[in-house]
């Protein structure tokens, strides 16, 4: 009992921190890491900001460089499991470019990550209910660029533009969205590639345009309780978030700017959706970005959210690892 009630305190937002380990080219020009992890496994993390000062931070999870996507996934296996009884969940990345928010959320070929391990789990556990349950499970891929919704599982380009409304009973969805059926995971790597391969069509540079845009990937799961007779509908938000660096006022311009400021709209729009829900505000302002307008269901009241707050060891991006850890806090 007592053990619950802290958990309510606690609320439904965890946040958990995970530091790349340096790259080969940070190594060999020689920067200094300057996260210490002396304390990760209390959830406790501290940046150097000088020969002796220090900056702390606590999470709900410090994962340090060493630490695997498995190690990652198991910590985040319950919550993304709740989706099958009926929570909705919410799950992001967040962090400057370059600091493994793909590389947690998509993971590669050999280590793949929270994307795939998740439907691989979410398979798992309807084979073990299927006595007591049946699941239906869709997946939506898209991606929010300049405030505008792509479908990246559309087979034909649309003109027409893609936009959220509200069911009569309070689910938001995107008419005209895919959902593609799915009932193992060989199908689902193959949705999760076209999405990939979708992502590249119109952009001259894959990875720069990636960091300028929210990849979101929504699985839905309709439920049907076999002894009960209860059906229940849910979904699940893995999210990739755009890069979270300022960019230099004098470096950007035109089309370039106009990114900057989307990107950091809907940014602060997440922060201040997670902030005001963390202090039980009577507003939340979903409405003020497609990004937090499309979370909606799965950001507050019995959902529960998920942020991992992605970070570099090096001494050249301290400036925005405490910008990252800052923001992270605020939300915790
Ligand atoms: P982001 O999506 O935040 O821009 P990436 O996921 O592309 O960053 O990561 C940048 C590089 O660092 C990639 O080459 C990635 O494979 C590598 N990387 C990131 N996190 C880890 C990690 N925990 N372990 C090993 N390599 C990592
Ligand atoms: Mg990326």
């Amino acid at each position: 009992k007592l053990h619950n009630q802290i958990e309510e305190a606690k609320g439904n937002i965890r946040v958990f921190c995970r530091c790349r380990p340096l790259s080969k080219v940070e190594a060999s020009n020689g920067h200094a890491t300057v996260v210490d992890f002396s304390a990760a496994k209390d959830g406790d993390i501290g940046i150097l900001t000088g020969s002796s000062t220090k900056k702390t931070f606590k999470f709900d999870r410090v994962y340090t460089p060493k630490d695997d996507q498995v190690d990652v996934f198991a910590d985040a296996s319950p919550m993304v499991t709740s989706v099958l009884d009926g929570y909705n969940v919410c799950i992001f990345a967040y962090g400057q470019t370059g600091t493994g928010k793909t590389f947690t959320m998509e993971g590669t070929d050999k280590n793949r990550g929270v994307n795939y391990r998740t439907l691989e789990q979410l398979f798992k556990i309807v084979e073990e209910r299927k006595e007591t349950s049946t699941y239906s499970i869709f997946v939506s891929v898209l991606e929010v660029y300049n405030e505008q919704i792509r479908d990246l599982l559309a087979t034909a380009p649309t003109t027409k533009r893609l936009e959220i409304r509200q069911a009569s009973e309070g689910f938001h969805h995107v008419p005209g969205l895919v959902e593609a059926k799915v009932e193992n995971t060989k199908e689902v790597w193959d949705v999760l590639q076209v999405g990939n391969n979708a992502r590249a069509v119109g952009s001259n540079n894959v990875n720069e345009h990636s960091s300028r845009s929210h990849c979101m990937l929504c699985i839905m799961v309709r439920a049907n309780n076999l002894i009960t007779g209860e059906c229940t509908k849910s979904k699940l938000w893995l999210v990739d978030l755009a890069g979270s660096e300022r960019l230099a006022r004098t470096e950007v311009q035109g089309e370039r700017l106009k990114e900057a400021q989307n990107i950091n709209r809907s940014l602060s729009a997440l922060g201040d959706v997670i902030s005001a829900l963390a202090t039980k505000s009577s507003h939340i302002p979903y409405r003020n970005s497609k990004l937090t307008h499309l979370l909606q269901d799965s950001l507050g009241g019995d959902s529960k959210t998920l942020m991992f707050v992605q970070i570099s060891p090096s001494e050249q991006d301290s400036g925005e690892t405490l910008s990252s850890l800052n923001f992270a806090s605020r939300v915790r």
